[in-house]
């Protein structure tokens, strides 16, 4: 049986001040020990992030981190400083980060074994665009962003890491993967899991949906056989995020 998780995704949302008192409104609301619930917060966010979770069962996540420990790359976030500051989950190649920052899978591979190297559980985001699905070839476009992705790791790492499905077309439009759309994707993701590891690997990795989840659609969407939870972007800057999170079955 694999645990749940809910990750929510606050993107470029929330100064440290407003951040501490989403949190503060989410805590008391969240008692699920069965599911993870992990918050990704930016960076500037995450020290004060994890103060005020201290006591309760959110965990902390990164939106990224850069693939080398130190060194001369201005603006970015390394796995060592993510690790001191308790970041257990950081979320690697979103497609706002391939579309706008040009993230191609060579690097998002990259990132997810740097991840794995400080012991940060990886979340890889993977999706077709609108005209990919329109010309048949999502189930391709998933499998090589798996492929790229999440080669190399160890078994005991594939087991380990946790891999969004985000249908690009779905992501903060309001236009949700039906049920059966998300299901059939995130089945064909554990195959191809079990393809380059094994079917008990594939069986542990947990695979979630992500794409304007709110909470009127998330039940029925985490409780289709290989939805093991979700990524959740807008729907986690307010209360809603809590409901999603104990929507979870
Ligand atoms: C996301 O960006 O990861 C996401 C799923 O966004 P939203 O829920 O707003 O569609």
């Amino acid at each position: 049986m694999r645990k749940k998780v809910v990750a929510g995704n606050w993107k470029m949302n929330k100064t440290p001040k407003e951040a501490v008192a989403l949190v503060e409104l989410l805590k008391d609301k969240i008692n699920r020990d069965d599911v993870d619930v992990v918050l990704c917060v930016p960076a500037i966010d995450i020290t004060v992030v994890a103060d005020a979770i201290k006591g309760t069962n959110i965990k902390l996540g990164a939106e990224n981190l850069h693939y080398e420990d130190s060194g001369a790359y201005t603006g970015e976030i390394s796995a060592p400083m993510l690790d001191e500051v308790g970041a257990g989950y950081v979320i690697i190649g979103h497609s706002e980060r391939r579309d706008y920052f040009k993230e191609r899978d060579d690097a998002v591979n990259k990132k997810i074994l740097k991840a794995f190297e400080y012991n940060i559980t990886p979340i890889l985001c993977v999706g077709e665009s609108l005209a990919e699905r329109e010309d048949g070839i999502t189930i391709e476009k998933i499998r090589m962003q798996v492929k790229k992705g999440i080669k190399n790791c160890t078994d005991e790492q594939a087991a380990k890491i946790v891999i969004a499905y985000e249908p690009i077309w779905a992501i903060g439009t309001g236009k949700h993967a039906t049920n059966e759309q998300a299901q059939e994707v995130c089945s064909e993701i554990r195959k191809c899991v079990a393809e380059m590891y094994s079917d008990a690997v594939a069986q542990k990795t947990r695979i979630l949906y992500g794409g304007s989840v709110n909470a009127a659609n998330s039940a029925e969407l985490f409780a289709m056989p290989d939805i093991d939870g979700g990524l959740v972007g807008g729907a986690s800057l307010k209360e809603d995020f809590a409901v999603i999170v104990n929507s979870a079955v």
